[in-house]
């Protein structure tokens, strides 16, 4: 059994029930099923049931939204702009998804050509996360459906309410039966899953503990995975930049979701000369957020996603303080039954702590000084991480480092890092491998097929 727990109060929402063995083996029946037809859609009948699905989400948008604050926390708001960029997603792919899958010719050195079909491959298979329970999900979903592949979604336990929803959105909508599925599953079934011949591939955002383990069952099976995990992202701010903006920009990265995304700016890393009057106005900042109700507007973020969640921050802030850190504020637990709590900030964190090998999923920046770009670069690349950064600069000298030398899949200049339906997004180290989202997400999971003709 499954338990949504209302993280704001306490109280339980929902029980759902656990799909038994023979439940799963008529998910993935059907999954096959729907896939020997699917794959022989045109691709405008693809992108059509990408645009009906957009207008099931905003035809349930207040629905959607309410279930996403109640399973796990966010602000109503945000819940709001989060099943908005769902819906440009669909409609991203279905409007420019099908130039993405035009053969491509090269004609050959040896005479003749080369054509490069892109052909879907079978049932893929998402493992995704409660952070963002639509987002991280249509990401997949959208692409999938359009590359003319089928999906089956392993949720996270505690967003099961949104599991049955993001299901009912692709039914709705008129998909073929098995087309998307979820899979109410517990992750020690995920190994026999992927095993299944009729799955082909496996997708997983989530933490690295958890991509460990799939990439490992996935490599046995010989199947390709792509892995979206954790971050701990720099936010490096120079001299030349604009520093109110890098401010306001630092502060809302650092809270958004209430510190629960992968690519929120996690260590800020500010240049000596700026260091001082950065700190003042971040602290002051930081210190006005206001942690409250996620349905009242006026908050400015939720609780964490669950009671275990905010003690797994509070225990970091334990062990950071044991190893040398400073919490200037913040960081404590608020009264009452949610699992709210207050943000903060760390300073002096030695860079060799094992606090640097891991995320802070709560509203806690670290802040570090950077004497010149040199020692910035290196702070920013001391993690084991590689998943966003931004870095605020007007030197276009500057900017160029960055790009070349920050270990990152990501890298976002004068701005806040935010996916979206056009960009790449992915990762390297041990934050993953593989794209999501843009042309190279579409791709990932498709067969490149080279046709050679006379
Ligand atoms: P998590 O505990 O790793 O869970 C993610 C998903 O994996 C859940 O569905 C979970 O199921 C499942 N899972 C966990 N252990 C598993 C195992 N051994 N075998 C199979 N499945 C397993 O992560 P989370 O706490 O939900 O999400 C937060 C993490 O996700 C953070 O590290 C964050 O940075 C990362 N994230 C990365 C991205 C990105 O795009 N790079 C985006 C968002 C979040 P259960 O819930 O049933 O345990």
């Amino acid at each position: 059994m499954f338990k949504s727990v209302n993280p704001a109060n306490g109280q339980e929402i929902a029980a759902y029930p656990e799909l038994s063995g023979a439940e799963v083996e008529d998910k993935l029946h059907k999954a096959a099923e729907a896939y020997r037809h699917w794959r022989e859609s045109p691709v405008s009948e693809r992108a059509a049931l990408l645009k009906k699905i957009a207008a099931q989400y905003e035809a349930n948008k207040d629905r959607l939204a309410r279930m996403a604050t109640m399973e796990m926390g966010k602000t109503y708001a945000s819940a709001v702009g989060e099943v908005d960029k769902c819906i440009a997603a669909f409609h991203h792919y279905a409007e420019h998804g099908p130039a993405m899958l035009v053969p491509l010719r090269h004609a050959l050195s040896t005479g003749g050509s080369a054509e490069l079909h892109w052909l879907p491959q079978g049932a893929v298979l998402a493992v995704m996360p409660w952070n963002f329970p639509y987002w991280q999900v249509v990401r997949f979903i959208a692409p999938t459906i359009l590359a003319g592949n089928v999906g089956l979604l392993k949720h996270a336990s505690n967003v099961q309410g949104v599991a049955g929803l993001l299901e009912e959105m692709v039914v709705a909508a008129g998909a073929p039966v098995g087309l998307f599925q979820n899979l109410s599953v517990k992750s020690k079934a995920v190994a026999d899953i992927i095993a299944d011949d009729r799955i082909v591939a496996v997708t997983l955002t989530g933490s690295e503990g958890a991509g460990m383990a799939v990439a490992g069952q996935a490599g046995r099976q010989l199947k390709k995975v792509v892995l979206e995990l954790g971050g701990s992202d720099p936010f490096i701010v120079m001299p030349s930049a604009d520093l109110d903006t890098a401010v306001r920009m630092a502060v809302k990265a650092r809270i958004q979701n209430t510190g629960q995304s992968c690519i929120c700016g996690k260590r800020m890393i500010v240049h000596a000369d700026i260091y001082e009057a950065f700190l003042a106005k971040f602290s002051t900042a930081m210190k006005a957020v206001k942690a409250g109700d996620p349905m009242d507007p006026a908050s400015d973020m939720g609780p964490l996603s669950s009671f275990e969640q905010r003690d797994t921050v509070l225990q970091q802030l334990v062990e950071a303080r044991q190893q040398g850190a400073k919490l200037l504020f913040g960081g404590e637990a608020l009264p009452g039954p949610g699992a709210y709590m207050s943000a903060g900030i760390l300073t002096e964190v030695p860079l060799d702590s094992p606090l640097m090998h891991e995320e802070i999923f709560g509203p806690i920046a670290m802040l570090f000084r950077a004497a010149n770009i040199d020692e910035a670069i290196r702070i920013a690349n001391n993690i084991p991480f590689g998943l966003g950064s931004s870095v605020w600069t007007n030197d276009a000298q500057e900017q160029q480092r960055f790009i070349r030398d920050i270990q990152a899949g990501m890298t976002a200049i004068n701005q806040m890092l935010a996916s979206s339906p056009e960009a790449p997004f992915g990762g390297i180290k041990r934050s993953g491998h593989g794209r999501e989202l843009g042309t190279h997400g579409l791709h990932e999971f498709m067969n490149l097929k080279t046709v050679l003709r006379v």
